[in-house]
C-alpha cells in the first residue's frame, strides 16, 4: 500500500465517519475561527482557515489504536483529547512524542 492508502485504511478503522465513511473533522466554532484566520493572516500573510482541521476519534481507545498503526507505518503521532470538544473525543498531533519531548513545557505554536 501506499503511504496514503495506509493513512485511509487507519482512519477508516478508528476515526468517526460519516455516512460516506469520510472522516469527520473537528470544526472550530465561529468566535475561534475567526481568531484563528487573523491569526493566521498575520503570520504567513494570507488565508488559509481551517487548514489543519483534526480528524476526530470517538475516545482515547481508539485515538491509540490509530497511533499504533501509524507508528507501524513509521509515522509518529500522539493521541490527546480536544480543548473544543464538550463530548470529550480525541486528536492525533505529529509534535514529538514522549521521550523526544521536554517535560512540563508545552510545544510551541500549538493549540489552547
Ligand atoms: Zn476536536
Amino acid at each position: 500500500m501506499t503511504g496514503r492508502e495506509t493513512t485511509v485504511a487507519i482512519l477508516a478503522r478508528h476515526a468517526r465517519l460519516n455516512r460516506h465513511g469520510t472522516p469527520i473533522r473537528c470544526q472550530p466554532g465561529a468566535e475561534e475561527l475567526r481568531e484563528r484566520r487573523e491569526h493566521v493572516t498575520a503570520r504567513v500573510g494570507r488565508e488559509r482557515p481551517g487548514a489543519d482541521w483534526k480528524v476526530i476519534y470517538d475516545s482515547r481507545a481508539e485515538a491509540e489504536a490509530a497511533a499504533a498503526e501509524f507508528a507501524a507505518a513509521g509515522h509518529r503521532f500522539r493521541p490527546y483529547p480536544c480543548a473544543r470538544s464538550r463530548s470529550g473525543h480525541y486528536h492525533l498531533t505529529t509534535e514529538p512524542v514522549a521521550g523526544h519531548r521536554e517535560a512540563g513545557r508545552p510545544a510551541p505554536g500549538k493549540e489552547r
